[in-house]
């Protein structure tokens, strides 16, 4: 017997909570390595039970569930899409004390309620997963609207990162999780992927080398390598967290995936009873939600100022 086609709301909601799964499994394990976490944890780390740096409330997530929740508020409330109300959202997150916030992204964040800018100065060390990681409503909301989706992204990208490979790994994430929430194959995700990497070799992801940093480029190729190579929910987000580094981002991106890919119903029972009710609760409302706007998405408020010429940046 053939299991039931999966709807567009399955795998977005898989997409979302896989997200958060990966983020409060990874929380656990961010920043140590490899080692130290077969060390610790005995035939690996696949329950939730909170602890990391953060010490975490087992079921609690991190910067990445709480930026993407506030982003996709921001939508919910403009009914559309206005970036200032964005770049607003994240101020109320930055002044909510979060367990957690990555350099860049506060940066980003008081030039915008300084200065009042939309759109961060290019800069080398705007390569970080800042961006990356919270770009799930934009490609949620954006479906089947190629140019919408890449306008979004860039502009809500740029509020903190300004770099062309963070550029390109938003863009390139977004692309494939619009790939599987709309049904495509995996080797549909391997074509998309294929195109981004003739353009920028340095995410070549096969053989892995190994590096699990938060730095974009580590992060794509350790999300790719695993995605690619498992066919559930559960072994991805196991596989990356796992590899430790930047593990709950890392987690969190593959989680959205293969969420997207594998659907709500293949993400483990354990692992819903674990996470926080609170967030559970908040990712399904905002998923439904989100997936109620309509299409095309309005665009409301001052268009953002144009971003300065980038300058030259390493990208080869
Ligand atoms: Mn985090
Ligand atoms: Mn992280």
């Amino acid at each position: 017997m053939t299991a039931p086609a999966l709807t567009l709301h399955d795998r977005a909601l898989g997409a979302y909570l896989g997200f958060a799964m990966g983020d409060a499994l990874g929380a656990t394990a961010e920043f140590m390595t490899a080692g130290e976490i077969a060390g610790t944890y005995k035939g690996g780390l696949r329950n939730i039970v909170g602890g990391g740096w953060l010490h975490l409330k087992p079921g609690k997530v991190t910067d990445d569930t709480q930026m993407c929740l506030a982003l996709g508020d921001a939508l919910l409330a403009a009914r559309g899409w206005d970036l200032h109300m964005v770049a607003d959202a994240f101020v109320g997150w930055m002044r909510s004390k979060p367990p957690d916030i990555g350099h860049a992204c506060r940066r980003g964040i008081r030039r915008y309620v300084l200065e009042g800018s939309l759109c961060a100065p290019p800069s080398e060390d705007n390569a970080g997963n800042g961006a990356l990681m919270r770009n799930l409503p934009v490609s949620l909301v954006t479906l089947g609207d190629a140019a919408l989706f890449a306008r979004c992204t860039l502009e809500q990208a740029h509020l903190t990162h300004h770099h062309p490979l963070s550029d390109a790994a938003t863009l390139l994430l977004g692309q494939l999780t619009q790939t599987l929430l709309l049904g495509g194959s995996i080797s549909d995700c391997r074509r998309c992927v294929s195109e981004t990497l003739a353009l920028y070799p340095k995410f070549r992801f096969e053989p892995w080398p190994g590096n699990t940093s938060g730095y974009v480029v580590d992060t794509v190729q350790t999300v790719l390598h695993a995605f690619f190579r498992h066919d559930s929910v559960e072994s991805c987000i196991v596989d990356v967290v796992n590899r430790g580094g930047d593990a709950d981002t890392a987690g969190a991106l593959v989680g959205q995936l293969a969420g997207a890919c594998y659907g709500v119903q293949d993400i483990p029972a354990r692992w819903l009873k674990q996470l926080d009710r609170g967030i559970a609760e908040r990712l399904r409302r905002q998923t439904a939600a989100l997936l109620s706007l309509p299409a095309p998405l309005p665009l409301r408020g001052r268009p953002a100022a144009p971003p300065p010429p980038d300058p030259v940046l390493s990208v080869a």
